[in-house]
């Protein structure tokens, strides 16, 4: 198929970018790398009478590191993320699950920007994003504002982003000493969405835990964290196999699975068991050591 008409807009300013956001809003959408969009437009899933393209606005495809943290522009393509963090102990949570992004290709044009606009509940930036309590910095002509994306993912591609909006950055605040990082998926090939998936971390002070964000994905209408599940896990030792299976427990049974899908809602709450028993085995291993 082929995509309704539409008008094309390719800014060379964030300033026009926004200024063509602000004028047609819900009538507009923005082309990043365009992996999901295009075939959206192709389907007709999406037609939009106007489509903004970002690619050669300046400035929106940088990373900078600085001691408070990791500042990565809204079209920094996947793979360029992923070569940033590979060696990075603080990021570990990215380098392991960037490269269970579809595949070299779609990553090589996919924008972690994008990503976190069409809040796919199965895809893995906004579950990371949550994980490491990262914040969303959204632009219009109206000025710039920052929603944690704790709040940020509101259902099935839905987010707190306004029409006239644009995601200009997500800023991941440094971990602090102590925290330990986790990524593991169930898909039924590599490079396909995940069946089920989690982004854990955990802050561990001598073998005791302190914090938790356990952030399970392709599961419910949105990335979610196990609230029931951190709480058990809180001021026991993290090689407590009774607290270990509590924590299990009350991830399986309090997790909202969103049915339909390629599987179904009680294979996947099982996986969410799964998931989290393996990866508070892996983080019993990593003891204090956050490099695993
Ligand atoms: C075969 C295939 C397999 C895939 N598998 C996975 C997978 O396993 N995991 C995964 O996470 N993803 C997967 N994807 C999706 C891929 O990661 C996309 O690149 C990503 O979802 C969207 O990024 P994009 O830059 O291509 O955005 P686009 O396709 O250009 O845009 C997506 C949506 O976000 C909006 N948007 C984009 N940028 C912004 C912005 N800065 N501000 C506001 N709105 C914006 C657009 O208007 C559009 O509505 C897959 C895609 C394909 C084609």
């Amino acid at each position: 198929m082929k995509p309704a008409l539409f008008s094309y807009a390719a800014p060379r300013s964030l300033d026009e970018a926004l200024v063509l956001l602000a004028e047609h809003a819900d009538d507009a959408q923005i082309l990043a790398g365009g992996q999901s969009l295009a075939p959206m437009l192709n389907l007709r899933l999406a037609a939009p009478d106007w489509l903004i393209d970002v690619n050669r606005v300046p400035g929106l495809d940088v990373i900078e590191e600085t001691a408070e943290g990791l500042r990565v522009g809204a079209m920094t393509r996947q793979n360029a993320l992923l070569d940033h963090v590979a060696d990075a102990p603080d990021w570990s949570l990215l380098a392991q699950a960037i490269p269970h992004v579809a595949h070299r290709g779609i990553r090589n044009r996919g924008t972690i920007g994008g990503s976190v606009a069409l809040a796919d509940p199965a895809a893995e930036a906004p579950a990371c994003a949550i994980a490491l309590d990262a914040v969303i910095r959204l632009a219009s002509v109206r000025g710039e504002r920052e929603v944690p994306a704790s709040d940020f993912f509101l259902g099935l591609y839905e987010t707190a982003r306004e029409p006239d909006e644009m995601i200009v950055a997500v800023f991941y605040p440094r971990p602090a000493p102590g925290w330990l990082f986790g990524f593991d998926e169930v898909a039924r090939r590599r490079g396909d969405y995940a069946l089920a998936g989690l982004c854990a971390g955990m802050r561990v002070e001598e073998a005791f835990v302190r914090d938790a964000r356990l952030v399970f994905f392709a599961v419910g209408d949105r990335p979610t964290r196990a609230r029931v599940a951190e709480d058990a896990l809180i001021g026991r030792n993290v090689a407590d196999i009774a607290a270990r299976a509590a924590a299990c427990a009350a991830a399986r049974a309090g997790i909202e699975v969103m049915p339909g899908g390629d599987c179904g809602v009680e294979y996947k709450r099982r996986l969410v068991g799964v998931l989290l028993e393996r990866q508070l085995a892996r983080f019993e291993a990593m003891g204090g050591d956050r490099d695993g």
